[in-house]
């Protein structure tokens, strides 16, 4: 099978808090630079072919090996390696790890997801174990809104399992009824025309719950198949996943993933708060995520983490998209330099910062990918932006 020799992690939305595409002075943008790129490219063939005393003899459809077309443009453009534009964010939420004895598990079912369906669907059509576990963080819709639109969910062969706090659950079965079979008549149909009726898969369910917190309910509720401590690690195959809880304004996990003692921790929405007061329940409170989180990325191998806002940007000194700031304190994100510092002092091999804010533009994003790049090269670390479509083996 497709030589994973342990895990590989596909980065299918790394976009935070609602789906965003360039606009088109940004495309226009990134075709001028590709334009660029390629003059360059022909300009230093064409020079290579003459001299100081030297005139040139060849024409462009002497390069091109024919006429100008687009399919010899293409042709003569793929002997280069043009640098590609990168591509920050574009769909929310969703990662999907292949473990070497063959499991997919996804986490999060942000707008990433129906992509990320897709490719699974298709990899079942040969290796098929129709088994897919999803882990989900916490109810925010840029983390559950691509669930419904997933090619997985629509075929009565698949069975696929939902693992996430009761939030979480609760936000795909209130709408969709998948879990419970039912959905209160003031719902149906309101936030989507679908319902479990209308999705031939079969859902399970398991909540991780803090038990020593919150003792199992007497009364069952529907929405939930079993309990899983959140203190235990959730065992799929060779694959070790652990999850704890982050800080952010809805219950919130994030999830230590183990193979082979290679490790990945996956972390989005969580605030490292910035606040005055030491004391404040809020501060010690994300203090004490922020600790755990620490706790359990000492040494890995790869990290995903939330650094939506600089830290200028979270203060409300600076606006992101807009002249006017106002402060990002309790939004539930942590600051791009406390993730740098974060990193290093974690000795995390390969960081990648994302849940990018919407109204970033891209150049910005690009600029700061780029300052981002060097001065971690400088600190001897790997730690950039997380860029769509990324796929790393670990
Ligand atoms: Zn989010
Ligand atoms: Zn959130």
């Amino acid at each position: 099978m497709q030589n994973i020799e342990n895990m590989r992690v596909h980065f299918y939305g790394v976009q935070g808090s609602g789906s965003i595409f360039p606009s088109r002075a940004e495309r226009d943008e990134a075709r001028e630079l590709s334009d660029i790129d390629l003059l360059e490219q022909i300009f230093q063939d064409l020079e290579s072919e003459g001299g100081a005393d030297k005139p040139i003899n060849k024409s462009v459809e002497d390069l091109l090996g024919g006429p100008i077309t687009r399919k010899n443009i293409a042709k003569y453009r793929k002997q280069f390696e043009l640098s590609e534009r990168r591509v920050y964010g574009g769909w929310t939420s969703c990662f999907r790890i292949e473990t070497s004895d063959g499991y997919d598990i996804v986490f999060d079912c942000g707008s990433g997801f129906r992509i990320c369906a897709q490719d699974i669907v298709d990899k079942w059509e040969i290796y098929g174990n129709r088994e897919l576990n999803i882990f989900g963080t916490h109810a925010h819709y840029d983390h559950t809104e691509g669930f419904d639109q997933a090619a997985v969910c629509f075929d009565p062969r698949n069975k696929i399992k939902v693992i996430g706090n009761y939030q979480y659950l609760k936000a795909l079965d209130q709408n969709l009824g998948i879990f419970s079979r039912h959905i209160d008549m003031d719902l149906k149909g309101i936030q989507t025309p679908l319902n479990y009726e209308l999705m031939p898969s079969s859902f399970s369910s398991v909540e991780i719950r803090n038990m020593e917190r919150y003792p199992i309910p007497e009364t069952k509720d529907p929405t939930v198949g079993e309990y899983h401590d959140i203190l235990e690690p959730v065992i799929i195959g060779k694959t070790v996943i652990q999850p704890f809880e982050v800080f952010h304004p809805d219950p919130c996990l994030a999830y230590r993933i183990e193979h082979n003692g290679k490790v990945f921790v996956y972390c989005t929405d969580h605030e490292l708060r910035r606040g005055d007061d030491p004391e404040h329940p809020l501060q010690l409170a994300s203090r004490e995520a922020e600790d755990r989180l620490r706790e359990h990325c000492q040494g890995i191998d790869l990290l995903y983490r939330d650094g939506q806002f600089l830290r200028a940007e979270y203060e409300g000194e600076l606006g992101i998209g807009t002249a006017f700031g106002v402060s990002r304190k309790d939004w539930g994100h942590s600051c791009f330099e406390d993730v740098i510092e974060m990193a290093d002092s974690c000795d995390v091999k390969e960081t990648y910062i994302g849940h990018h804010d919407p109204n970033r533009s891209w150049a910005e994003r690009n600029w700061m990918d780029e300052t981002l790049t060097r001065k971690s090269a400088q600190m001897g670390r790997t730690i950039e932006m997380a860029k769509a479509e990324t796929v790393i083996d670990l």
